[in-house]
Parts: C-alpha cells; sequence; structure tokens
C-alpha cells in the first residue's frame, strides 16, 4: 500500500494551499463562519464562492479539460477535497453537478447536452439536484414509481420525489422515472434531464432538526420532458444511474478532515471542561473513547489511502468500498456521541446564546452527522453488500 503522495501531488497542494490561505472568506479560517439571515442567503454566498474557486481553476478538476476541468487524477482531486476542508473553506454549492451530473453527461450525455448543460455547471451559473429517491424508492431504488409517458417529442412525468437536495435553488435535475411499466423492475427506468421550472413542478421544503431546510419533497404533475434531454438509451436509465451513483462511493478526504478537527475539539474540552463544569480529561470512561476515536480516525485515513492505492494501479474498488462509507459514518455517530456527553447541558444549545459552545456548532455537528449512515447507502444496505459480495453469505431476499 503506498503511504505517501508523489512529489508533484505535493506541489499540487502547495499550490492549493496558497490559493486558499489568500481566498477563503473572512471568518471561515478561524471556524467562526457566517451566520446568515435565510437559506437563500447561504446559497447565494457560497454560489459567489464556487465562482471563484473557479475563476481560480479549482472547480471540476476531474472533469477533462475540453469541458472546462483539469484533468486532474482521482489522487489530485483526493488532495484538493483535504486541503479545501482542512482551510475550513466552504463546499462547492453545486456539489451535485459537479461530482454527479458533469461526468455522467461527460460519458452518456449526447455532444448538444454536453455543449448546453456542462459549461454553466462548474461556475454554479445553474445549480442541479438529484431527483432519485421516492417515498417507497430509497434504499430499494429500482422501486421508483415515476411515471415518463410518450407525448409528442417527449414524455410527460407523474410522480413523487424525496429527500431532493436543493431543488428550490436548482435550475435543473436529473430524474429517474419508469418508462416501460411491464418491464422487470430495473430494465424499464429512462434517466432525464428535469427543467425545474416546468409547468407542474411543485417544491415543498422538509425542515430537517438541524432547523435547516435543505431538502425537499418535489411534486411532479405532467411535466413534459422533451426527447432532447433524454441520457443514454430510452429504458437504459438503471445503468446510467449506477455510473452516477459509483461517483458518490470510494474515499472520503473531507470528512477524514472534519473528523480530525473534530477530534481536536474534543480533546481540547475534555481538558478545558464546557461552561464552567469540571473538566473530564481525568474520567476513565472519557479518555478509553478519546483513545478509541484517535485510533479510528487513524483508520480512516488508511482505509483513504488504501482506496487510493487501489485507484492508482487501476484496480476495481469493488464492494470493499461499502466498508469506508460504514467505517467514517458509524465513527462519526460514536465521536457525537462523546462530544454530547463532553458537551452536558451544553449540548442541547445548537444555536448561539450565553451557553452555546463554539456558537452551537459543535451541536449542530451532532444533529447534522445522524444522517451519515443514511445518504450515500445507509449502514444496513452496506453491511448488506459486504455480507453478500464480500463474505459471500445468502442473499438477504
Ligand atoms: C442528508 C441527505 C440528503 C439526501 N439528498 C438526496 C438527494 O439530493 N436526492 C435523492 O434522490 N436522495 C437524497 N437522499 C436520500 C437518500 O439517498 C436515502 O435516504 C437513502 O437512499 C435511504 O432511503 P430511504 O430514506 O427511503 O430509507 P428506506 O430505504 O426506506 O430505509 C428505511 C430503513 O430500512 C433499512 N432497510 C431498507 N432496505 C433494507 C434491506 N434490504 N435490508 C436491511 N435494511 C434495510 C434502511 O437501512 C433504513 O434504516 C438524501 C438523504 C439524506 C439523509
Amino acid at each position: 500500500m503506498d503511504l505517501a503522495f508523489s512529489p508533484a501531488e505535493e506541489a499540487f497542494r502547495a499550490e492549493l494551499r496558497a490559493w486558499l490561505a489568500a481566498n477563503v472568506p473572512p471568518g471561515w479560517a478561524s471556524g467562526e463562519e457566517r451566520e446568515f439571515a435565510s437559506l437563500a442567503e447561504e446559497v447565494a454566498f457560497l454560489r459567489d464562492w464556487q465562482r471563484k474557486l473557479h475563476a481560480g481553476g479549482w472547480v471540476g478538476l476531474h472533469w477533462p479539460r475540453e469541458y472546462g476541468g483539469r484533468g486532474a487524477s482521482v489522487v489530485e482531486n483526493y488532495v484538493f477535497q483535504e486541503e479545501l476542508a482542512a482551510a475550513r473553506a466552504p463546499e462547492v454549492i453545486n456539489r451535485i453537478g459537479v461530482n454527479l451530473v458533469g461526468p455522467t453527461l461527460v460519458t452518456h450525455g449526447t455532444e448538444e447536452q454536453k455543449r448546453r448543460f456542462l459549461p454553466e455547471i462548474l461556475p454554479a451559473a445553474e445549480v442541479w439536484c438529484q431527483l432519485f429517491s421516492e417515498p417507497g424508492a430509497g434504499s430499494d431504488l429500482a422501486a421508483v414509481r415515476t411515471r415518463a409517458e410518450p407525448r409528442g417529442d417527449g414524455w410527460v412525468v407523474s410522480g413523487q420525489k424525496v429527500w431532493t437536495s436543493y431543488a428550490q435553488f436548482a435550475r435543473w435535475g436529473i430524474l429517474l422515472a419508469r418508462t416501460d411499466p411491464a418491464a422487470p423492475k430495473s430494465k424499464g427506468i429512462s434517466f432525464f434531464i428535469c427543467d425545474m421550472q416546468a409547468p407542474g413542478v411543485t417544491i415543498r421544503p422538509l425542515r430537517q432538526m438541524t432547523g435547516s431546510e435543505e431538502f425537499n419533497e418535489v411534486f411532479l404533475e405532467d411535466v413534459f420532458v422533451p426527447r432532447a434531454h433524454l441520457v443514454g438509451a430510452e429504458n437504459a436509465g438503471w445503468a446510467i444511474a449506477n455510473t452516477t451513483l459509483a461517483h458518490e462511493r470510494g474515499t472520503s478526504p473531507r470528512q477524514l478532515v472534519i473528523h480530525r478537527m473534530l477530534l481536536g475539539d474534543l480533546l481540547r474540552l475534555a481538558r478545558e471542561g464546557v461552561d464552567g463544569a469540571a473538566p473530564r480529561r481525568a474520567d476513565p470512561v472519557v479518555r478509553q473513547r478519546l483513545a478509541q476515536h484517535v485510533i479510528e480516525v487513524e483508520i480512516t485515513r488508511l482505509n483513504n489511502l488504501r482506496t487510493l492505492t487501489r485507484i492508482r494501479r487501476k484496480l476495481p474498488l469493488g464492494p470493499e468500498s461499502s466498508f469506508v462509507k460504514l467505517f467514517w459514518s458509524e465513527m462519526s455517530q460514536r465521536m457525537h456521541d462523546t462530544l454530547m456527553d463532553v458537551l452536558g447541558p451544553a449540548g442541547l444549545c445548537w444555536q448561539p446564546g450565553p451557553h452555546a459552545v463554539d456558537g452551537g456548532r459543535l451541536a449542530r455537528s451532532y444533529l447534522y452527522y445522524r444522517a451519515a449512515s443514511l445518504f450515500a447507502g445507509t449502514s444496513e444496505i452496506q453491511r448488506n453488500i459486504l455480507a453478500e459480495r464480500v463474505l459471500g453469505l445468502p442473499r438477504s431476499r
């Protein structure tokens, strides 16, 4: 296994680090972040940030040069994610566009689709969302029931999507809909580009326990999708969706850095105490848990390096990549449980106030990371994959 980055990769890291030091918005590097009056204000700020990153040549590194990327290697893209998180820089807002839509259109889109859609993605001129999950189709995505029926030179689409992140700010969505209801589950699905401003699209935000309304229910009633917005062949959507989702899995550089910082916060709070209470640094149970977290963050780093080594050697990632996701997400929840223990009653203060620690940032992190064992494949689904495809146990159904 390769435990070091090459000199060229380290030079790339140094160049990026210098750019970030000069350009990360004020207040972010110190961890204060900025309070926004609304999600819309935050999204506008993040679009400006993505535009700036793009002007510096730092968005869509892994995209081919001809489409505005840098043709960077997977390792350089990994270094990019690591450095962005280490500088506490805001994330790219158009993540669905940059990470999922771009690579999917480059591989499966028509020339016209590439010309029309790709240039607007990198500077966040057009934000994208992912219309995959439905109330009855999340883990079992092939069960989608949204229907697309032929009409004129296209289809009319009806159904309901859910958990659609940033749908209320999106100009376009990638949409899975059933075009052949008679075909077996995964065979009759097509992959479309949906105009989020088309008549018949209704978006209803869902409030999360963090207080934010990032994701939404999306209702589609006789929404017309022209033939030009079909990606790949009709009824071939399942295979295309799988190439899209493959981009969600593998390594977790951002999560590694975030949890390393969380470890720093945990050690600081245990040493100093919280809100006037006695420090927990001598508590033997807290000490054991902190030591376990140090070990697990290091395991996460090594898991990432193992995956990068496989990618560099052009070996398939295989079902073992489920382990990377399963491990970091459950580690995260264990660390956040310790955080709540160390915060004590101050853990209830997740908004700025006299008893909130770090303006409530850490308590909000606890609430946010409950989602880690759900998004990009739940823990139960990752365990099924590992049981069946790695351990060779009988299929669950
Ligand atoms: C923060 C966040 C953002 C998201 N953003 C998007 C987005 O932008 N677009 C989008 O399309 N989706 C999005 N999702 C949805 C996400 O992909 C789904 O939540 C996920 O696939 C799980 O589906 P579900 O919520 O319908 O749960 P279900 O599939 O209904 O599962 C419910 C429970 O049953 C368990 N379960 C299900 N099947 C099995 C099985 N065979 N064996 C054992 N246990 C099982 C699950 O593990 C889970 O605990 C987002 C989710 C989150 C949390």
